[in-house]
């Protein structure tokens, strides 16, 4: 599995569940070292020539039940790193061309050089694949429909306007109503204007990107779309995200034994070194660590929830300086705050079903996942008002609790002090056993799954075609 945060989840839990809405579904990957290492029989399906500077094979692979297709093309994917960085944390100077040539590559599977397989749509997800839809736009009819899914406007994949030739694009495609984006190329700004259709994940961020504090330079295209514009929530995966049988939980708990979440919550103040009292609430993070995630507020808010007397863990990644921040925090307060720095999904889940409630202090969130667990895990999530965090979590105002609704806490605007009061809410509403554990029985029964957005994907799909 490749991934860096969501997109990876979503990529990952959508395809296999289409097939049941009478979808089939090929989703095709780059040919990354961690993907060709795990590849035991692929397929041969296509040979690109010269494919920037030598040739690439296509590949059908079955791997965890999905049918994938696998760009081979070793002088593009096959590094050390990540997905888009060398080990060094610089990005690949050449991003430009291997994800044209990803892009490049969707557009041929659309017009059919997998014979054995003739898209009806072609769907790209964000900035890495946003040249699809406009490689099939610039090829013409007939073409299969496309679709541009925006997981995340703050990505946008800007290249020179030099590459243009190099990939492959037209002359003409340099225009405002193509390719071209303040004076570059622009790849998910390409797919925007291109595809025949857009979604992005959450309703209050569709309507947020139409604005010029969310929309990061494409609110004007976006308005001007915006009957091309659907939202449909993201969902997790509800059998990796199963407390019920979670092999990475101390306890297996459900919605009817949330007490089973005891022994979690003990597993994880032993693991982050913090004083085990069940007595204390314990805040969760599981986040990247960036500007976005409002990670500076949160820091700046530990003296403050600490104060409280609550205890908090924190695991992520990303920017330096809020890494060292959190690490120092951490040092400062032993057995009250808890940061571990790295990607480790096995803790993510004793986090998820053993803190008493998550925190996600975003300034921005399109759709956004770890509230999603939260709520399946009955961590209760305390969440800033925005994008997706504001359409999936039910702020438990006495209003919301009266009509038996309620499953966490919501705060606007994305300050220091009103995050500090929101979980002082929190806290409030935890002293109050009964109308926590209420709280935790309303956030588990939330669906979160992946059926109804499979089945709203689904629709586009049908109605686009039939158009
Ligand atoms: P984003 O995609 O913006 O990072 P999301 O909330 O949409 O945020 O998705 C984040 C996903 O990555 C979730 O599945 C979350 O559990 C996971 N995740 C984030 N940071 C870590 C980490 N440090 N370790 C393990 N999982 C993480």
């Amino acid at each position: 599995m490749i991934k860096t945060g969501g997109l990876g989840d979503v990529v990952g839990a959508l395809p296999p569940v289409l097939p049941q809405e009478g979808i089939t579904v090929r989703t095709l990957i780059p040919g990354y070292t961690s993907v060709m290492n795990a590849l035991s029989t692929a397929q041969p399906v296509h040979e690109f020539a010269n494919f920037h500077g030598a040739s690439a094979r296509l590949l059908a692979v079955q791997a965890s039940g999905m049918d994938f297709f696998v760009l081979d093309a070793p002088h593009l994917y096959a590094r050390p790193g990540g997905p888009y960085a060398g080990p060094d944390g610089k990005d690949w100077p050449d991003n430009g061309v291997r994800f044209a040539a990803l892009s490049q590559c969707a557009a041929a599977i659309g017009r059919g050089v997998a014979s054995d397989f003739q898209p009806h749509v072609v769907h790209a997800h964000d900035w890495q694949a946003g040249l699809a839809p406009a490689y099939l736009h610039y090829a013409g009819e007939p073409r299969p429909r496309t679709v541009m899914t925006a997981h995340n406007l703050a990505f946008q994949g800007q290249f020179p306007r030099e590459l243009l030739d190099r990939i492959g694009l037209p002359p003409s495609a340099f225009s405002v109503d193509g390719v071209e984006y303040y004076g570059s190329i622009g790849y998910l700004k390409a797919g925007l204007a291109l595809a025949d259709r857009i979604t992005t994940v959450s309703p209050t961020y569709a309507a947020e990107i139409q604005t010029p504090e969310t929309g990061m330079g494409l609110e004007g295209l976006l308005r001007h779309r915006a009957g091309a514009l659907t939202a449909i929530l993201n969902g997790i995966d509800d059998t990796v995200w199963n407390p019920a049988a979670d092999p990475w939980l101390a306890s297996t708990f459900d919605a009817k034994h949330p007490a089973n979440r005891v022994p979690n919550k003990q597993a994880l103040q032993g693991r982050f070194g913090l004083d085990v009292e069940p007595q204390t609430c314990l805040f969760g993070v599981v986040s990247r660590l960036t500007h976005q995630k409002g990670m500076d507020l949160l820091l700046d808010a530990l003296p403050a929830i600490e104060g409280a007397g609550a205890q908090l863990v924190l695991l992520g990644s990303g920017d330096r300086s809020l890494e060292n921040g959190f690490v120092a925090a951490a040092r400062r307060a032993p057995g009250r705050i808890g940061a571990l720095i790295g990607y480790d999904e096995p803790l993510a889940h004793l986090i998820q079903g053993g803190a008493d409630a998550l925190l996600v202090p975003s300034r921005f969130e399109p759709c956004g996942l770890t509230q999603l667990c939260a709520l399946r895990y009955g961590a209760i999530p305390v969440v800033s008002r925005v994008g997706g965090l504001a359409d999936t979590v039910v702020d438990a105002s006495d209003a919301a609790l009266a009509r038996g609704a309620g499953t966490g806490v919501q705060f606007t605007p994305v300050t220091r002090a009103m995050l500090e009061l929101a979980v002082g809410r929190a806290l409030a509403m935890w002293r109050d056993r009964a109308l926590w554990r209420r709280l935790q029985a309303h956030a588990m029964a939330t669906d979160v799954g992946w059926r109804r957005p499979a089945k709203r994907y689904a629709a586009m799909f049908r109605e686009l075609v039939a158009q």
